[in-house]
């Protein structure tokens, strides 16, 4: 998959994607990461990428210029492939959307400044706007990134582990059971006895039932997304029943 990054500050991302597992997927060809500098499709002396807003208001406006030159040489007149505005005001990401990305064979991601780009590129070049919450950031960098991890991590062979990305929180629906490692006791706290069992089926069983406990616990929005099957439910229920919790704490709807 290709992923195109276009930004004002390129030098925020390279670091983040030559790490790690983005990177050993770079390696083995499965991901492919193009940045570009909006500024360099300037061609006034000082390189200008921005301005200020018609009507009058504090901050800068990203102009449509270097950005319409900068992705339509990259990509073609029209683009060749989806061009996502990173914006506030965009659809909140999340797992589905990530998955649906990780289908496609080429992306491109328009990280916004200042006050944020030129209305006409929204209206006439982008086909998409994400939004990582509800919260603004300085730029769309981080956005991107975590777009590209997130996708990246859905690629069939990106995880050393082929069942990594299904365990993981929000894949199924659920929250990720809890992890240890060495050593089995730290500080008097000790490892869940099972976990040490060697016993496959059992561990399967706890990781699940921890997974629904804590998806009940900590999101339970998620849980009543979910049709559980009958022996989750059962799980669940008695999980709800052990738990020593104010009544007002436990929500019966799940
Ligand atoms: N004035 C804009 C508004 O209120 O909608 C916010 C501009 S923000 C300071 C600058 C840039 O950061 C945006 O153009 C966008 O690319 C990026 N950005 C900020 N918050 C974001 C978020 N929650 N999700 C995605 N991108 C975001």
């Amino acid at each position: 998959m290709r992923f195109d990054i276009f930004t004002l500050f390129p030098e925020v991302c390279e670091t983040y994607l030559q790490t790690g597992i983005l990177e050993k997927a770079r390696q083995h060809n499965l991901v492919e990461f193009h940045m570009h500098n909006i500024r360099d499709w300037t061609y006034d002396r000082h390189h200008t990428t921005d301005d200020m807003p018609y009507g009058g208001g504090g901050g800068m406006v990203m102009k449509p210029e270097p950005i319409f030159a900068a992705v339509e040489s990259v990509l073609g007149s029209p683009p060749t492939c989806p061009v996502i505005l990173m914006s506030p005001q965009g659809r909140r990401f999340n797992h589905k959307i990530a998955e649906d990305l990780s289908r496609l064979p080429h992306i491109a991601l328009l990280c916004g400044r200042y006050e944020g780009v030129d209305e006409r590129v929204v209206e006439h070049l982008v086909n998409d706007q994400i939004s990582v919450g509800d919260y603004v950031l300085s730029g769309g960098e981080l956005p991107a990134l975590s777009i590209v991890d997130a996708v990246t991590r859905l690629i069939p062979g990106a995880l050393g582990d082929p069942d990594g990305a299904w365990d993981d929180s929000h894949a199924s629906g659920l929250l990720e059971y809890p992890h240890y490692t060495r050593p089995p006791e730290f500080r008097g706290w000790k490892v869940p006895e099972i976990l040490l069992s060697g016993n496959h089926a059992a561990i399967n069983r706890w990781r699940r039932e921890q997974s629904l406990l804590r998806t009940f616990l900590q999101r339970p929005d998620l849980l009543q997304a979910q049709s559980l099957s009958a022996t989750d439910q059962k799980a669940l229920d008695q999980l709800k029943k052990s738990l020593d919790l104010p009544n007002e704490n436990i929500p019966d709807n799940v």
